[in-house]
């Protein structure tokens, strides 16, 4: 509920956080809606919502100015009176004092104010209690505050314990694997999966999630339908998939970015990582230290936009970028070279290309980039073609320099 969400002022955020919560708990969700700081549309929402589903959660519109008007507009629809509980009125009291007041606001009153019949969900961080309001046709609503940090403390200690009461013979939580990927196009990898799995794979479903820097496989089965199968069910299908996507595949589970699973092989390996930059303008350096725990593996790197500073901050010979241009396999490893034994790193990582949307040539176009890596044994540098605008192919170009590396490591 808001009129900043309607505008675009404000991203719906809590609604995307909440699905997660639902599906993980086993509740499908059937929809979301937005609706604007107005009794009726709020009423008419919550009453539509009602014919669909078993449970309805409202986020926003509790707090104690006149445009917050949920509480009053889902009681009235409802045909319930509003109480005023008193132990929620001193609780307001109490921390109105902590805050210096002298006295409850006479707008807050309204905080202290609950439908009959209604449960008070607490709110420890905040003024507006949640409220679990049964509905009289059948069906439970829910109503929570706007403020992102409230309406998740409430949401975890309060509503989705009681929520899993209230379903619990019928919940159905997803079961899902991750199958990252990075280096190959949605397109090819897509037609590669379809030729290992010809036949149906039902239950188990398979989506498809392109990002800029890679595409995630997600595969899911709702249990209820495969029982105590779905995992095995899961393991299945990765097995199939392994020999299409393994040599792409990449396992960050925590934040879904490859410089997780790099990181991670550095420090078991006890190895460390430098870069030499160009297009990217230290892009690469802010993924890599991006994670809690980076200076255990990055030591530093190095910006060298113009060829001089190539020149003087890698060592790179003035002769080879005259003769084979920056933008080369030839400079690329001698960026990453030079910045391996300026930084004594066991690995280094380089990049030089053209991002655009000027400096292109028929040679090189924009989106032209070469990544290198170095490191004890081996040398490797690749050339890409990248697509899209200029913030596209430096986010391409850093991500593929951490493929390049994690492959190396992963050999
Ligand atoms: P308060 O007691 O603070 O007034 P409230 O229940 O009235 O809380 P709102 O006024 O609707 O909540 O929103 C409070 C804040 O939370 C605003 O800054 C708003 O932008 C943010 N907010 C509201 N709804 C959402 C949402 N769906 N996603 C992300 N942020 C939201
Ligand atoms: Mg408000």
């Amino acid at each position: 509920v808001g009129n900043e969400l309607l505008l675009g002022a404000t991203i719906d955020t809590n609604g995307a956080w909440l699905g997660i919560q639902l599906a993980d708990l086993g509740i499908p969700v059937r929809e979301r809606r937005v609706v604007a700081d107005h009794a009726g549309e709020i009423a008419h929402a919550v009453q539509e919502c009602l014919k669909n589903a078993e449970l309805v959660v409202v986020c926003g519109g509790l707090g104690p100015t006149p445009d917050d008007l949920t509480r009053q507009a889902v009681a009235d629809a409802f045909g319930l009176a509003l109480h005023t509980d008193p132990e929620l009125m001193r609780g307001l009291e109490a921390r109105f004092k902590r805050y210096g007041h002298t006295r409850l606001p006479e707008h807050n009153v309204s905080q202290a104010q609950v439908p009959q019949g209604a449960t008070v969900l607490a709110n420890p961080r905040g003024s507006a209690p949640g409220l679990l309001v049964p509905a009289p046709s059948g069906g439970w609503v829910v109503l929570l505050p706007g403020v992102p940090r409230e309406m998740r403390g409430i949401t975890l200690e309060e509503v989705l314990p009681r929520v899993a009461t209230l379903f619990e013979d019928r919940l159905q939580p997803i079961l899902q694997r991750w199958i990252r990927t990075t280096g190959i196009a949605e397109s090819v990898l897509s037609e590669r999966v379809s030729e290992r799995l010809p036949g149906s794979i039902d239950p188990v479903e398979l989506a498809f999630l392109p990002r800029l820097t890679g595409v995630d496989i997600r595969l899911t089965i709702a249990q209820g339908e495969g029982a105590s199968s779905g995992a095995h069910l899961l393991e299945e299908v990765e097995a199939l998939l392994a020999p299409v996507v393994d040599p792409f595949r990449y396992y960050a589970d925590e934040t879904g970015d490859v410089v997780e699973a790099v990181s991670r092989r550095l420090a078991r390996a006890g190895q460390t990582v430098a870069v030499a930059e160009s297009c990217t303008g230290g892009l690469l350096a802010q993924r890599l230290t991006g994670l809690p725990g980076s200076s255990q593996i990055f030591l530093g790197g190095l910006i060298t936009y113009s060829d001089p500073s190539k020149i003087e901050l890698l060592g790179v010979d003035a002769a080879l970028i005259a003769s084979h241009g920056a933008v080369s396999e030839a400079v690329a490893l001698a960026m990453a070279r030079g910045a391996r034994s300026r930084l004594e790193t066991d690995w280094a990582l380089s990049i030089t290309g053209v991002a655009g949307p000027g400096g292109g040539s028929e040679a090189k176009p924009v989106g032209t980039v070469w990544t290198a890596v170095v490191g004890p044994d081996t040398e490797h540098a690749q050339h890409r073609r990248f697509p899209g605008d200029r913030e596209g192919v430096r986010v391409r170009s850093a991500q593929a320099a951490l493929a390049l590396l994690h492959s190396r490591l992963a050999e």
